[in-house]
């Protein structure tokens, strides 16, 4: 029987499975091409544009994605290269309501796996290239709170300890100072 899916299957902040490293794939077989389908739909019904097995509470190195109607799967992404500099305000469906201005590589280069088990390398630039080194932190139990800067740190912090206390859901958007 089909399992019923909704975005609140989308692990969320303080979920300790966010933290924990993500362990490689060596056999793509019926349930990965399953957990794939499921990433999907999960991701699109968020909606977002990116998601890690983390983030559903599976610890492998798979992550899917679509930018501009293009669904991609990459199982053991490694940045290879990466150069320049681009700063965008950045969300992450496991933090929500919380958009961060971050300064990252703007371009990369990412090897990794089709769900086909070839090794496939893609350049990125840009909002792709954001969204593949945002995936692949997610792979190493890395969160964006690891990478705001110390004032952004404080005001995420403190934004949260807000919610918990049950006040605004707004969102907010920090700057980089
Ligand atoms: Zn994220």
């Amino acid at each position: 029987m089909a399992r019923r899916i909704s975005a609140t299957d989308i692990r969320v902040y303080g979920d300790p499975v966010l933290r924990t490293e993500a362990s490689r794939i060596t056999d793509i077989d019926d349930s990965l091409i399953g957990l794939a389908e499921r990433m999907f739909e999960v991701m699109y019904r968020a909606p977002g544009i990116g998601l890690a097995g983390p983030q559903i509470g599976v610890e492998r190195q798979i992550f899917v994605y679509d930018l501009d109607d293009d669904p991609q799967v990459i199982l053991n992404p490694v940045i290879v290269e990466s150069s320049g500099e681009w700063v965008y305000d950045e969300g992450c469906l496991s933090i929500p309501g919380l958009f961060v201005e971050m300064l990252r590589p703007k371009q990369i280069l990412v090897r990794g796996w089709t769900l086909a088990g070839e090794e496939v390398e893609v350049e990125a630039d840009e909002l792709l290239a954001r969204l593949f080194q945002h995936e692949v932190d997610h792979l190493n139990g890395v969160l964006m709170f690891d990478r705001m800067t110390p004032d952004q740190r404080e005001s995420a912090l403190a934004e949260y300890q807000r919610r918990a206390e049950g006040a605004s859901v707004e969102p907010i958007h920090l700057k980089l100072a």
